[in-house]
């Protein structure tokens, strides 16, 4: 490994967040790159041998300047705030839940759990899901793969190549088959063999509710599915906080833009009220997902997403940090427009609530350790424990 450093002095606008956003893209624009905070005006860039380092400068100049330039028209802004006297610190729960052997890692970013991991995951996710469905959500289960062509359709593909994981059969001839059938473990599968790569392992699970709408009228005005999202994380680790495949349960909303807007509300106004009588401090902020700067019209995007997306974050004592647990998506026409959905009269909006489980579950252990006999009553007697 080699290091290059760069300041950015010239910079006014450079801060925490547009740090987090350079850390966050650089790695899937330059190979094995990682990018570290090395003071306020400098970021300490460790490349692979192998890479160019001018090239390297160049990508990493590149990319500071057009993030300061999307920067400039929105930025996270903390909404309101629940916070507590100071409450005792535990240690990373990580440690105790892969100590016990609930918790294990099959690769970066890839969790095989059982034991509190998996019951607490199960609780919350039948918590959320009930909360849905008092509300009148209809509840459906859906497929692991969405097609490609939605996924180009839904923008994802466009604000998120670096994310997604394609998957492809075996190309549907004999020396494709025997291929396969002859490779051998850690070799590399020849393009050649596999057919087209027109599905994408879900990183979302609202879009086969689309899918399964496209060009229809919608029959229910929520929806509400668990599913398993599937999201390649270059800088996943061994926690379940990051995962590349994890739990959502989602609640899907069809109405004109008020009724989206007030059911969004409503789903995160229920969701503080459960953290509120759990006593887990937590805020409400606008956010947006780590993107890839390219192909999107950036000062279009960084406004809209802004006023659109609201995350919950949970603090996290051992470490201080927020960690999102949900999010709530006003998605106003795009999807509706992009899959050609109707219903209610007018112009149809959607939105969508998603409750990230495994890092739902990870925010209670930080709180209140592994040991669930010891939980809260409020929290043991909502979660069924
Ligand atoms: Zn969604």
């Amino acid at each position: 490994m080699k290091e290059l450093r760069l300041n950015i002095a010239g910079h006014l606008r450079w801060d925490e967040t547009v740090m987090r956003a350079f850390a966050e893209n650089l790695p899937y624009r330059l190979s094995g790159a990682r990018a570290v905070s090395a003071g306020e005006r400098l970021v300490e860039l460790h490349l692979p041998d192998a890479v160019d380092t001018q090239a390297a400068r160049r990508e990493a100049e590149e990319l500071i300047a057009t993030l300061i330039a999307g920067f400039r028209d929105g930025r996270e802004r903390v909404l309101r705030e629940f916070s507590l006297g100071t409450a005792e610190v535990r240690p990373d729960p990580m440690l105790a839940l892969v100590a016990d052997g609930g918790v294990k890692f099959t690769g970066r970013g890839r969790a095989v759990y059982g034991g509190v991991t998996k019951l607490t995951v199960d609780a919350l996710d039948a918590k959320l899901a009930r909360s849905a469905i008092e509300l009148g959500a209809v509840p459906q289960n859906y497929p692991s793969t969405v097609s490609q062509s939605s996924m180009a359709r839904c923008g994802y593909l466009r604000a998120f190549p670096h994310h997604a994981m394609f998957v492809a059969a075996t190309a549907e001839n004999s020396p494709a088959l025997k291929g396969v059938a002859e490779s051998v473990a850690g070799g590399e599968i020849g393009a050649g063999l596999l057919g087209p790569h027109d599905q994408v392992l879900s990183p979302t699970v609202c879009y086969h509710c689309f899918e399964a709408l496209q060009g229809g009228a919608v029959d229910a005005s929520i929806y509400t599915a668990v599913g398993s999202c599937h999201r390649f994380e270059i800088l996943a680790g061994r926690s379940l906080d990051r995962l590349q495949t994890y739990r959502m349960r989602e609640a899907i909303v069809f109405s004109d833009t008020a009724r989206v807007a007030a059911t969004l509300d409503e789903l995160l106004e229920r969701t503080e009220s459960m953290l509120r009588r759990w006593e887990i401090p937590y805020r409400v902020a606008t956010a947006m997902d780590p993107f890839f700067i390219g192909a999107i019209p950036t000062k279009a995007y960084f406004q809209s997403v802004f006023e659109l997306k609201r995350e919950l974050q949970v603090r996290l004592g051992f470490n201080g940090k927020w960690l999102a647990i949900a999010s709530f998506n006003h998605h106003q026409q795009s999807l509706t427009q992009a899959f050609d959905i109707t219903g209610g009269g007018g112009k149809l909006e959607s939105g969508c609530a998603g409750w990230g489980l495994e890092r739902f579950a990870y925010a209670l252990f930080a709180h209140f350790g592994t040991d669930r006999a010891s939980w809260p009553h409020g929290l043991r007697a909502d979660l069924s424990i």
